[in-house]
C-alpha cells in the first residue's frame, strides 16, 4: 500500500518550530519535550551501536507488496534483526531475493516444506506478510516450530483464528506481536505523550479517516475484497488504523459502538465486502472516535484529537513517511519537529529486543485479537442498521506505548 503523501513529495521533514515564548511553543507543550523526544532517539540509537549482540534471525513469510517493498529493505537499517530466511510460494522470486540479501539458499523455503524451519537455527522469528486469512495458519505453524512470531495487522482474518494463535503462543511459550508500526511511530508517540499529559486539556474527540482507491485486477487488492479473505475490506485493511489510533491516543477501550456502510453492490469490488463505513466509539471518560474508511476514495491515513482546550492534526499521520503533526493551544499553532524513522526496521528491532528479554511486548496477540472483536462489532452493528453494539469486553493494554 505505498502511499504517498503530499508532505512526502514536499519535504521528509516537517521544520517549522516556534520559540516565542523561551521553552514554550504553546500552552503546555514546551520545546525542550520536543527535543527530548530527539535526544532521546539518538541516545538510544548510540547506546545499542555500542552493544555487540548476536542478531536475531528472521524468516519473511510471503513475499509481496509489503515484504518487497518495506520490510526487506528495512533490515538494512536494523540494529539487532537480521533478515536471514525467506518463504515464497515463487521459488525464482525466493532465490532471487535470498540472493540479493545474502540468505543462504538452504534457507528458502515454501509453503509446503515451511514446517522444516524448525530445523533451522538461523530463524529466531518468523515475520507474516501473508494475506489475513493465512496469518492463523502460518503463525501458529511457526510457534509449533519453537519460533517467535511477528504478524502484520489485522492479526487473522476472523476472532477465532485470533484466539487460536494467543492459544498457541500461551501453549509453545512463544512470543506474538502484531505488527502495529503507529504505536512504534515518533509522531503517533509524542501525540500520545502530549495527550496523557492533558497537553490539549481533557480530550473529547477523535476524528480518524483511513482510505484508498482500490483496483480489483491487482492481485493485491483482489484478496482484500474478498470478505472470506481479508475479513472486512476497507476496514480490516485501512480502517483499523482508526479503530487502533482511537485507542491508543485516548488510552482507553470503548463501551459501545455504532455503525454504518455506505455500499455500492452494483460496483464488482463491493460483492462481498463493505465499501465505505463510518462509526462512532463511545469511550469511558466521555469521549467520543467519530470514524471513517473506504476502498474509493482518495488516499488519506488522518487523524485529529479535540480537546477542551487544544487540538492535534495529524495528516497524514500513519503514512511510511512524510507524516506531519500540528498541535493548536491556547497561544497559537505549532508543527513540532519529529525524527523520521524506517518504521519497519524499528517494529523489527523491537520484536528482537523482546526475544532477547530486553523490551516488553507493548503489542501482543491480546492487542489484535481487542482490534479483531472491535472490527466484528462494527459490522455486526452495520448489519443492524446503525443499532449500538457493546464493546465493554474488559480488555485493558498490558503496555501504554506512551509510557514505554
Ligand atoms: P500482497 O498480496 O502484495 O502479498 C502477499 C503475498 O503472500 C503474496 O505476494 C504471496 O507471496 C503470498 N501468498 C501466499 N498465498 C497467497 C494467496 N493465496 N493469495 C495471495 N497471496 C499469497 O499483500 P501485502 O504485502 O500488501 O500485505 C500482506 C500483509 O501485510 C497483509 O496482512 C496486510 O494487511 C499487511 N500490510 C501491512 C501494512 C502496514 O503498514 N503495516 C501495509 C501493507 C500491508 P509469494 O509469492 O512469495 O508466495
Amino acid at each position: 500500500m505505498p502511499l504517498q503523501s503530499r508532505a512526502a513529495r514536499a519535504s521528509l521533514l516537517p521544520t517549522r518550530c516556534h520559540d516565542r515564548d523561551g521553552d514554550t511553543v504553546i500552552d503546555n507543550i514546551s520545546r525542550r519535550e520536543v527535543l527530548g523526544a530527539v535526544i532521546g532517539a539518538a541516545a538510544a540509537s548510540a547506546v545499542s551501536a555500542q552493544a555487540h549482540v548476536k542478531p536475531v534471525g528472521f524468516a519473511v513469510v510471503g513475499l509481496g507488496k509489503l515484504a518487497l517493498g518495506q520490510i526487506i529493505p528495512g533490515f538494512r537499517n536494523c540494529r539487532s534483526a537480521h533478515l536471514t530466511a525467506l518463504v515464497s510460494g515463487h521459488p525464482d522470486k525466493a532465490n532471487r531475493i535470498a540472493a540479493e540479501h545474502n540468505v543462504s539458499a538452504g534457507s528458502v523455503y515454501n509453503y509446503a516444506n515451511f514446517d522444516r524451519i524448525a530445523a533451522d537455527p538461523t530463524i529466531d522469528v518468523v515475520y507474516i506478510v501473508l494475506p489475513n486469512f493465512m496469518h492463523a495458519e502460518y503463525a501458529i505453524r511457526a510457534m509449533n516450530a519453537g519460533k517467535h512470531v511477528l504478524c502484520e495487522k489485522p492479526m487473522a482474518s476472523t476472532v477465532a483464528d485470533a484466539e487460536a494463535m494467543i492459544a498457541a503462543a500461551k501453549s509453545t511459550n512463544r512470543k506474538l506481536m502484531i505488527a502495529y508500526r503507529c504505536q512504534y511511530e515518533p509522531l503517533n508517540l509524542h501525540a500520545m505523550r502530549l495527550l496523557r499529559r492533558n497537553a490539549l486539556g481533557r480530550p473529547r474527540l477523535v476524528v480518524t479517516n483511513m482510505g484508498r482507491q482500490s483496483d480489483l485486477s491487482d492481485p493485491s487488492d483482489a484478496w482484500r475484497l474478498d470478505m472470506q479473505k481479508s475479513g472486512g475490506g476497507a476496514l480490516a485493511d485501512m480502517g483499523i488504523y482508526g479503530i487502533n489510533g482511537s485507542r491508543y491516543l485516548l488510552n482507553e477501550e470503548p463501551l459501545e459502538v455504532r455503525a454504518r456502510a455506505r455500499t455500492n453492490r452494483a460496483d464488482p469490488r463491493f460483492q462481498t465486502v463493505e465499501d465505505l463505513i463510518t462509526w462512532e466509539f463511545k469511550f469511558p471518560s466521555g469521549a467520543v472516535s467519530i470514524n471513517c474508511t473506504s476502498f474509493d476514495q482518495a488516499g488519506t491515513m488522518a487523524w485529529e484529537v479535540y480537546g477542551e482546550v487544544g487540538k492535534m492534526t495529524a495528516d497524514p499521520g500513519c503514512f511510511y513517511n512524510g507524516n506531519r503533526l500540528t498541535v493548536t493551544g491556547v497561544r497559537g499553532e505549532d508543527e513540532p519537529k519529529i525524527v523520521e524513522i524506517d518504521q519497519f526496521a524499528r517494529e523489527m528491532d523491537w520484536m528482537a529486543d523482546i526475544v532477547r528479554g530486553r523490551a516488553p511486548l507493548i503489542s501482543p496477540g491480546e492487542e489484535g485479537l481487542q482490534d479483531m472483536r472491535l472490527i466484528h462489532a462494527i459490522l455486526e452493528s452495520v448489519a443492524k442498521d446503525g443499532a449500538p453494539v457493546r464493546t465493554d469486553w474488559d480488555y485493558r493494554r498490558a503496555h501504554d506505548p506512551a509510557a514505554v
